[in-house]
């Protein structure tokens, strides 16, 4: 680690820093305030457009989860940052072409929505499987929660997540974490979110150990946690607002 990273000298540590703990303070907050302070969901940081360098800040204050969505960035932070212990999770649209190389970084992938990928990321588990040993991917089916189709901006419909679920449980390599959503743009997050909840009980009664919700931004992590969210993807305010360009 450069002198410049260390943690008391690091203007952008300090920030992030600032950031971090602003933020927590609202998770634990929302978690007391929906009675759930046994069971708190999981921040992952979503670090995309920021620089490995932040990612390596938010690492030595603690954070472990982080999301990318897209694989040539994910994959080039991962290599520069491997050896940090960092859990990835893939939280893009998803190429079934790119399966093949989300699988040596990713610990989960958070947006499959279609049975074309399911596929795609079964083989490549199980190749993944051959060259390094790894046991399984978690897996998260996107659902859209769009009421107007033609709004469509990614995820499964509702109606679709029983396919996808069966397909998911029989690939060897893959396991059903649960489901995941992005609340509809203008849409009250409230009333997104506890679609989500319902979605995520019918699952849960056949597929009992699919038990994660990976829902909550920036914007609507409270309105995330008070729907039962157990992964929170937060990106711009802890890492500040993306670059328009790189
Ligand atoms: C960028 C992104 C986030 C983080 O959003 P913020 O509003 O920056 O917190 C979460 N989920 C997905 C799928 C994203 O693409």
């Amino acid at each position: 680690m450069s002198e410049a990273l260390t943690p008391e000298r690091d203007a952008r540590t300090q920030e992030l820093k600032r950031r971090l703990d602003a933020v927590q303070l609202r998770i634990a907050d929302a978690t007391a305030a929906a009675g759930r302070t046994d069971d708190p969901p999981r921040l992952i940081v979503v670090s995309k457009f920021h620089p490995a360098d932040d990612v390596r800040r938010l690492a030595t204050l603690g954070v472990s989860d982080f999301g990318e969505n897209r694989d040539q960035e994910a994959s080039q932070k991962a290599d520069v940052l491997s050896g940090l212990g960092i859990r990835w999770h893939f939280v893009g649209q998803l190429q079934s072409k790119k399966a093949k190389t989300v699988v040596r970084y990713a610990h989960a992938v958070h947006s499959v929505d279609r049975p074309q990928l399911v596929e795609s990321l079964a083989r490549a588990m199980a190749a993944e499987q051959e060259r390094s040993g790894r046991d399984s991917l978690d897996c998260f089916i996107q659902v859209s929660l769009d009421d107007d189709p033609a709004a469509h901006r990614g995820g499964a419909a509702p109606a679709d997540v029983p396919v996808l679920a069966d397909q998911l449980e029989e690939a060897g390599g893959l396991r059903l974490a649960g489901v995941m959503a992005v609340a509809p743009l203008g849409a009250d997050p409230d009333r997104a979110f506890a679609k989500l909840a319902d979605i995520s009980a019918r699952l849960q009664a056949s597929h009992p150990a699919a038990v994660a919700i990976s829902a909550g931004m920036s914007q609507d992590l409270e309105a995330a946690i008070r729907f039962g969210a157990t992964h929170l993807r937060i990106g711009s305010d802890i890492l500040g607002s993306r670059p328009a360009v790189r």
